[in-house]
């Protein structure tokens, strides 16, 4: 396995004679990363060339969000990497990523990507410019990297389908695919935030996976009905505090109350557990009252 911290670095190491398959990552790598190396793996086949790239995004944390404190385990990355077979590993730093520095300000110099109004609900609304950064990075890392697949999870469901968006409309001709999330036993998605976690707060957790499975066993009932579910959940814990709860059809719109039976939507929920902000979503399956 290859470690490339430049770009230079990154042309002299990736082998294009082969597909070329990315897995994009922050690091503080979990089985959930490992689950997308793998499906990664499967999907562009055995000579494919496998890169993961490590790099913490400053553009799409806010001021008063984690950055500094986001978890950064480098050694255990690498190890994890290799037990999954990955042949090269893209880690630059802030300033190789940002040479010209990082363009927070929307009237900076940089080009940076306009994600369009999908970027403005739900985490979008809860974090201004927070998808500008992601698409941007992501953007950048396509361009770096010229991957012919790249898979990011559903746990990010909205960044997922922005993902998609961007690829579409700025025809980027790579194959997006998207992994299932990897859950903890208890139903807890697997998260590099978990670690902030302490026991108490660990076991409350877990209400956010329960409200979700709540509400898809009432989503035949309708919306209400699987909202309701949801939410009765959730306030059976208090140390959760809820930022959002939505049920939307896949890409994100608004259902109708009761949508056409065996139709399809998700539920995404946002709660801080003390002053960790987790996120997750599930799919569902609306209609038919039974
Ligand atoms: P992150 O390092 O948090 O930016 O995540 C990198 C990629 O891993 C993103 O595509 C995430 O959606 C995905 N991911 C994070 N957690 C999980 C999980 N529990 N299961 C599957 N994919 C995940």
């Amino acid at each position: 396995m290859e470690i490339a911290r430049t770009r230079v670095d990154l042309d002299a190491m990736i082998d294009r004679s082969r597909p070329v398959v990315l897995v994009p990552t922050m690091g503080a790598l979990h089985d959930g990363h490992a689950s997308l190396m793998r499906l990664a793996r499967e999907r562009a086949g055995a000579d494919a060339t496998l890169v993961v790239s490590i790099f913490v995004n400053p553009l799409q944390f806010g001021p008063d969000e984690d950055f500094d404190r986001y978890p950064r385990t480098e050694e255990a990355d690498l190890d994890v990497c290799k037990r999954e077979g990955v042949d090269l590993v893209f880690a630059p730093g802030v300033e190789e990523m940002y040479p010209t520095g990082v363009p927070h300000a929307l009237d900076a110099d940089p080009v940076t990507v306009h994600p369009g109004a999908t970027a403005d609900i739900l985490e979008g609304a809860s974090r201004p410019g927070h998808f500008r950064g992601v698409l941007t990075v992501v953007a950048k890392l396509f361009g770096l990297i010229r991957p012919d697949l790249v898979v990011f999870g559903e746990k990010d469901y909205q960044q997922l389908a922005l993902i998609r968006r961007l690829v579409d409309d700025l025809c980027l001709r790579v194959e997006v695919v998207g992994a299932p999330t990897d859950r903890e036993p208890d139903g807890l998605a697997r998260s590099s935030r978990n670690r902030y976690l302490d026991d108490e707060q660990r076991q409350q957790a877990v209400t956010l996976s329960r409200a979700l499975r709540a509400a898809q066993e009432r989503a035949s009932y309708g919306v209400p009905a699987a909202r309701w579910a949801a939410m009765s959940v959730i306030k059976g814990e208090p140390a959760v505090e809820l930022d959002y709860l939505a049920l939307t059809e896949t890409n994100l719109s608004t259902p109708p109350d009761y949508p056409e039976p065996g139709s399809e939507g998700r539920i995404l929920i946002a709660a801080r557990v003390g002053t960790t902000r987790l996120i997750d979503n599930m799919p569902l399956v609306f209609g038919g009252g039974g």
